[in-house]
């Protein structure tokens, strides 16, 4: 079976062919760094991972890159709130957003762009499309793009355009049918002509690129337009995202780009569904989300996370319940109990099992089907648990629940000391002491089991 995956641009699920057979070019719209990011959010870079861990499993190469937005709304209206300068702020959030990344096993991108350091790319493309007569300049100096101008605008979210009259917009320009939005976020039935340069205002304070563009700053959609053509070329094979950023961004992404270059931005889009907590969206505006925080306050491993959103496919709404969360840890607890009692050989890889598990996934990523591949190689009396060992590995590279990484804990000192006293005990033949040692042992919570090899310290 061949890797199909589902393209929003399409709406249905297609082979999968890279422009490049020899490597995949792949962009993920990050984290505006501005705040801690809900468990919601992280949905998305889960869902990229297990993309690119598929794709690394099917062989290919990846090129992958993902985007820090360092300057946009947000960031600056936060940092001067707290009275910091925006490369102090928004470097907090980046180092935080790299130990949530790690601590939910996500591989790390090939590079990590930050949209301050690309701001000569945007100015070139925001260049090209005035030259081509898609943006336009406003009295107050910010630049739009004019969606009027582009007859493909909205072919990503299917948008039927809205004819918007302005009296103030027509007066301007007669043949202008849209107004205008500076704001970076809008909703669908408000589309207007965004902003891709914004002139500078006092509420920038001094965050702003004294530019051929003029003085300002730019508008976070052109600077996912900039860093992914940028690092991947004018064409990449995979853009992915959260649903909610189908419209405005990545729609505004498609139009800057194919505006500037002519050519097809971007092959499949990929954009994983919604968190809901108590069936509404879970949103920083809704104040109904949670934090990593919140789960590692409640002692529970973000890993649990990770495996509770493997059991739902990508492009289900997913509601979170904390019951659902620390039940998926129980059974995460299981599969580690069950992996550290197979011993420390590992043999070779169930072809069968592998074969199976690619299957599913190959079929737009079907996680949940994949992972009863995992409980299957546990379960099979057939296998040696020396390949049960070689063949979880070999799943978890995509699964990435971390099975490498769990070691037999140490044996105490102190346990180990009483052990060898019971042992001592025992060749002497004072049993009564090795009786009472093994007792202070178990009151320890340790066992010791004798067989004709010896003795094994097991944990109760
Ligand atoms: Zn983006």
């Amino acid at each position: 079976m061949a890797l199909k995956f589902y393209n929003t641009l399409t709406r249905e699920k297609e082979d999968f062919s890279p422009i490049d057979p020899k490597e995949v070019r792949m962009y993920t719209c990050g984290p505006t760094v501005y705040n801690y990011p809900h468990i919601g959010n992280y949905r998305a870079y889960i869902f990229a991972d297990t993309a690119k861990r598929v794709l690394l499993y099917e062989g290919y190469e990846v090129k992958h890159i993902m985007n820090l937005t360092d300057v946009d709304d947000k960031t600056i209206r936060d940092s001067q709130k707290e009275g910091k300068s925006l490369k102090e702020f928004t470097e907090f959030y980046t180092e935080e957003f790299f130990k949530d990344i790690k601590s939910l096993n996500i591989l790390t991108p090939t590079k990590f762009t930050k949209a301050t350091d690309y701001i000569d790319e945007m100015v070139n493309i925001i260049k090209k499309l005035l030259e081509k007569g898609l943006a336009y300049k406003s009295e107050d100096g910010s630049i739009y793009f004019d969606i009027g101008k582009d007859k493909e605008y909205g072919k990503l979210v299917r948008l039927e355009k809205k004819i918007t009259v302005t009296s103030e917009c027509a007066l301007e320009n007669p043949e202008k049918r849209f107004g205008r939005i500076k704001s970076d976020e809008y909703e669908k039935d408000n589309i207007q002509d965004f902003a891709l340069w914004k002139a500078w205002d006092e509420n920038d304070g001094d965050v702003f690129w004294e530019t051929e563009l003029g003085k300002g700053r730019p508008g976070w959609h052109i600077e996912c337009s900039a860093m992914s053509m940028s690092n991947l070329g004018e064409s990449l094979d995979i853009h992915t995202g959260g649903i909610d950023n189908m419209f405005p961004h990545h729609e505004n992404e498609i139009a800057q780009s194919e505006g500037a270059t002519g050519k097809q931005f971007v092959k499949y889009w990929m954009h994983n569904e919604w968190v809901l907590v108590d069936q509404k969206k879970m949103s920083k505006s809704a104040k109904n989300f949670y934090t990593l925080r919140d789960l590692t306050d409640k002692n529970i491993n973000p890993i649990a996370y990770r495996f509770w959103l493997l059991m739902a496919n990508y492009r289900t709404r997913v509601n979170f319940v904390w019951d659902a969360l620390e039940g998926a840890e129980v059974a995460l607890k299981r599969l580690f109990r069950l992996y550290k009692d197979l011993g420390n050989d590992i043999g070779t890889v169930n072809v069968k099992y592998q074969q199976k598990f690619k299957e599913y996934l190959e079929d737009d990523l079907d996680t949940p089907r994949a992972l009863t591949i995992l409980w299957d190689v546990f379960k099979d009396e057939n296998m040696s648990n020396a390949d049960k060992k070689a063949t979880v590995l070999d799943l978890d590279k995509v699964l990435g629940l971390g099975f490498e990484n769990i070691k037999e804990e140490e044996t105490p000192e102190k346990v180990l000391k009483l052990v060898k006293e019971r042992e001592d005990a025992r060749i002497n033949k004072d049993f009564k002491k090795s009786d009472e040692l093994r007792d202070k042992i178990k009151s320890l919570g340790y066992e010791v089991k004798d067989s004709s090899d010896g003795y094994k310290i097991e944990k109760i």
